[in-house]
């Protein structure tokens, strides 16, 4: 696979991807039919039939003792055919646990793949828009990997790829893409990396055509941080010199020379645009050049929308890249549409993918083929890699909104088994997104605007109801946070009257869940909220707020910033 790719392997791709499926699934067979897990189903065959007979669908806790084993220093061949030369941890923040997957370069390649077919797309979308070849402000980060038992390497998925040759020898590093040098992402100090991306991108504001991030949430880190430095920033493009601070060696020198030299008239713009008592439109007024913001705002990320469009006076936000440390799934072939519209079209070279039908999950025979999906069917993942997972339930449920060529498209609906229950209701994700935008509309008649979110199911006492933990923060920067007792209630009533038809009748005419409360917690909880995940061996790039909250080590760390209570005062309507 090349890292260089053009817009027509993405259609070739695209339109052969039932023969291409079909071929990868017998590579990965041939490669993996004598491994200790696959023998047992296959006996060595590399049929395709043999292999939706035999072949079970699992999910983690099946496969976990086969990776753990080869992570404690066993033979790859437990699992995989290939050699097993790193592994990859996911965040821990959409299923609660930190998982860890075996990988080899091949999967670094893919993401390498991914990157740069996402990359032709935007440009493509974005080059006449602008007047000369421009540059993203790229907020990247990477972090120190640790070690297997056995002594391979673990870390996420963004930190494997940052570390590889295919990122230092990327086909788009010779147009310098990002305005930070590789020096500022690699560094393993979050908090100097993200200084020094400002650094970077403000002293290079006229080239800035794009602001991006992996996740929205590191966009919106990125401004808070803006917020603080700002003063710091604009001193160090005054006077030329990076401050003192920066320590990562390779960081500090490599952005001096970006800084060239004094620059006191851009000093001066920084100083004049960032002291404005409102921040709205920020990005646009230090980045006038800016035509997209680009970062994942499908799932749980659609909550910081309004944030970021508040910031960047509604500059387009694209949204590109659907993956996993499981798999690389798809792209976002149409940049263009409205984040609620976000589809994403798998890439059929990368894993073979199964489909099961989100009503059917007790009848494993209605697995479809990739391109055998039904148009507005719900399906969740199943995924077939080359490094050891058959038939694995990813726990992604998604849905086709269409096809590209003869492959299919998907909108990201929600995480399997994320739900709010205190009684005998089940409030899924999308519920909870649901009753996030009428309550974020509720919040935007006062002062504060949301920076961060999540909730929880509360029955340590009768009956039990739902807590919703809010960080607020004023629209102007200069303001204090006014908590607005009515606007916070009308928060919670309009929360309430989102959710479903029992949990209304639950809570209104049964008396057996109690009234919605939402708890305002200090400035900077949600960034210790990520210090924490991060700690149990997360990644700033992949991080993702977790939208409930289920383990008491997680809850101490919000409990401990609550500083106002409000609850719903009426009752829902009940649906009739
Ligand atoms: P991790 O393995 O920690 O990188 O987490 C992967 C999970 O993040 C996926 O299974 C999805 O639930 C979520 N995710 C990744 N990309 C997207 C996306 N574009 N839209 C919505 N959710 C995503």
């Amino acid at each position: 696979m090349s890292l260089s790719v053009e817009h027509k392997d993405l259609e070739v791709l695209t339109t052969n991807s039932k023969q291409i499926q079909d071929d990868v699934l017998k590579e990965i067979l041939t490669l993996n039919a004598n491994t200790e897990y696959l023998k047992r189903f296959l006996d060595g065959s590399s049929d395709k039939e043999l292999f939706k007979k035999n072949v079970p669908v699992v999910s983690y806790n099946d496969v976990k003792p086969y990776i753990e084993r080869v992570a404690n220093g066993e033979p790859s061949d437990v699992i995989s055919g290939g050699t097993i030369t790193r592994f990859v941890q996911s965040t821990g923040t959409s299923g609660g646990i930190h998982k860890i997957f075996p990988v080899n370069d091949k999967y670094i390649e893919n993401l390498g793949y991914l990157l740069a077919v996402s990359s032709l797309i935007t440009s493509k979308h974005f080059s006449d828009k602008v007047d000369e070849k421009g540059k993203k402000m790229a907020f990247l980060y990477n972090r120190l990997e640790s070690k297997t038992p056995s002594g391979l390497a673990l870390s996420s998925s963004f930190t494997s790829y940052f570390m590889s040759d295919y990122f230092k020898n990327r086909p788009s590093k010779c147009n310098s893409e990002y305005t930070s040098p590789d020096q500022v992402i690699l560094c393993p100090d979050n908090n100097q990396s993200v200084y020094c991306h400002l650094l970077c991108g403000l002293s290079q504001r006229e080239k800035v055509v794009g602001v991006s991030a992996t996740f929205a949430h590191a966009l919106i880190k990125a401004i808070n941080a803006l917020q603080i430095y700002w003063k710091e920033l604009s001193s160090n493009i005054r006077s030329g010199h990076v401050s003192e601070w920066i320590t990562d060696v390779g960081c500090n020198k490599a952005v001096s020379a970006i800084l060239g030299g004094p620059d006191p008239e851009l000093a001066d713009v920084i100083e004049q645009e960032c002291s404005h008592k409102s921040w709205e439109g920020i990005i646009t007024r230090l980045w006038p050049k800016a035509k997209f913001i680009e970062c994942i705002v499908t799932g749980q990320m659609a909550q910081y929308i309004p944030t970021l469009d508040f910031y960047s006076n509604k500059l387009p936000i694209v949204s590109m890249v659907y993956g996993s440390s499981e798999s690389i799934f798809g792209v976002n072939v149409d940049p263009l549409s409205k984040p609620q519209d976000v589809s994403y079209t798998f890439l059929p070279n990368i894993s073979y993918f199964e489909f099961l039908p989100v009503d059917h999950e007790e009848d494993m025979n209605t697995i479809v083929d990739l391109v055998d999906v039904k148009l507005g069917c719900y399906y969740e993942t199943v995924v077939t890699s080359y490094f050891g997972l058959h038939r694995y339930l990813v726990g992604d449920i998604l849905q086709v909104t269409g096809f590209y060529n003869n492959t299919p498209q998907f909108r990201f609906v929600r995480r399997k088994n994320i739900v709010l229950s205190v009684n005998s209701e089940a409030t899924t994700e999308q519920d909870i997104l649901k009753g996030m935008a009428s309550a974020t509309l509720v919040l935007e008649s006062s002062n504060s605007m949301l920076t961060g979110f999540t909730c929880y199911a509360d029955i340590s006492s009768f009956p039990g109801h739902y807590v919703f933990y809010w960080e607020l923060k004023a629209k102007d920067v200069d303001d204090v946070v006014e908590h607005d007792e009515k606007v916070l209630e009308e928060c919670c009533y309009a929360l309430e009257e989102s959710f479903d038809a029992l949990y209304k009748r639950l809570r209104s005419k049964e008396g057996s869940i109690g009234a919605l409360e939402i708890k305002v917690v200090q400035q900077g909880t949600f960034d210790s909220l990520m210090e924490y995940f991060i700690s149990k061996g997360g990644s700033v790039a992949q991080y993702k707020t977790p939208m409930c909250i289920n383990s008491s080590e997680t809850l101490a760390v919000l409990e401990d910033k609550v500083i106002a209570r409000f609850y719903s005062q009426k009752s829902p309507p009940l649906n009739l």
